[in-house]
């Protein structure tokens, strides 16, 4: 099989990349936002494999013949969508119609954050959510929503995945997120940030465990849209304490202000996914931690 994968630089992206590799041709585009080159350089290793530096916003050129698309290409880390929020917005709508008009069926990234700040807890896909059009996460929040609606009006052959909170082994180690951060300060003696009163709930999902929904759902004739994550829901708080049992030693702890419109929690429910493709994840967050840390020493 031949397989496209924008945002192929970035951290889900060179996962699935590789996954795709074990058995296929892969082309990779990406504009290296927030992408990474040394990403890029591993993955060129493979023969199978092509880079093709693009910005999806502009049309996408020809490159043959694809069997499926994964449409990757976005910031996800909350500080680095906001630093161009009318980029984000673009990749998210401009971007998503350029990628549907290749004409080629598509699995696209959506996110929990669709849900916004939840009023009901798990989420599952039928719920609407909660989410503010004008705040600093609305370039990414409404861009993604605007960007299922597309998808969903174009009647194009395409699946949207929601992908809750995942982390793991190629992640950028300053993009931002809480368990970059963490993971990050801790190594470096630093103390861990954490805002607010670290009470605010998210559930962590081992990339891994991400990567075989994906591969599961896009054998699928389903367009979705399909939770997918981990369901263990956890305060910020609880991830600082793992983290220090997995390290095993008591890491110092400083409280900053939680950001404007922060979720105060988020839960997948996986009862679609686990019914449509017998998957469930499998790495607890103390296994996930451990390698996840292994990758980034
Ligand atoms: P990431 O920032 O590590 O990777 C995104 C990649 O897209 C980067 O390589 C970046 O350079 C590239 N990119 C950004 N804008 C582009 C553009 N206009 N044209 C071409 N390439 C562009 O983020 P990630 O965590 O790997 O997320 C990948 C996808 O999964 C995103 O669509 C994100 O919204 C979605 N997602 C991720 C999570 C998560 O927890 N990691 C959660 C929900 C959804
Ligand atoms: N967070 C934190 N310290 C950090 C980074 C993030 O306490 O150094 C919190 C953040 O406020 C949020 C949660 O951790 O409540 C998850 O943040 P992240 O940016 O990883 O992803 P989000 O789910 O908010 O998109």
């Amino acid at each position: 099989m031949r397989y496209l994968v924008t945002g192929a630089a970035g951290f889900i992206g060179t996962n699935l990349c590789l996954k795709l590799l074990e058995k296929n041709e892969v082309v990779a585009m990406d504009n290296l936002s927030t992408g990474r080159q040394e990403n890029v350089d591993l993955l060129s290793e493979n023969k199978n494999f092509e880079f093709v530096m693009h910005d999806i916003v502009n049309p996408l050129p020809d490159l043959g013949e694809f069997d499926r698309i994964f449409n990757l290409a976005c910031p996800a880390s909350p500080p680095k969508y906001q630093q161009d929020p009318i980029q984000t917005l673009r990749t998210s709508v401009w971007g998503v119609w350029n990628v549907l008009n290749y004409g080629a069926p598509v699995i696209h990234a959506s996110t929990s954050e669709v849900y916004g700040d939840p009023a009901v807890s798990p989420q599952r896909e039928g719920y609407f959510g909660n989410v503010n059009p004008v705040g600093p996460r609305s370039c990414y929040d409404e861009g993604k929503r605007a960007a299922e609606t597309l998808i969903k009006d174009s009647k194009k052959t395409a699946t949207i995945i929601r992908i809750f909170n995942t982390y793991g082994p190629y992640m950028a180690m300053d993009d931002g997120r809480v368990v970059t951060n963490f993971i990050n300060n801790a190594l470096s003696g630093k103390p861990l940030t954490i805002y607010g009163d670290g009470k605010q709930t998210r559930s962590f999902c081992y990339v891994d465990d991400l990567i075989d929904g994906i591969m599961a759902i896009s054998g699928l004739k389903e367009t979705g849209p399909i939770n997918l994550g981990n369901d263990n829901e956890i305060t910020v708080l609880e991830l600082a304490d793992t983290l220090e049992q997995v390290l095993g030693k008591k890491l110092e702890k400083e409280f900053m202000p939680l950001p404007q419109d922060d979720p105060k929690s988020r839960c997948p429910d996986l009862s679609l996914a686990k019914k449509l493709i017998s998957w469930k994840p499998e790495t607890d967050l103390r296994t996930g931690l451990k390698k996840t840390i292994d990758s980034f020493r």
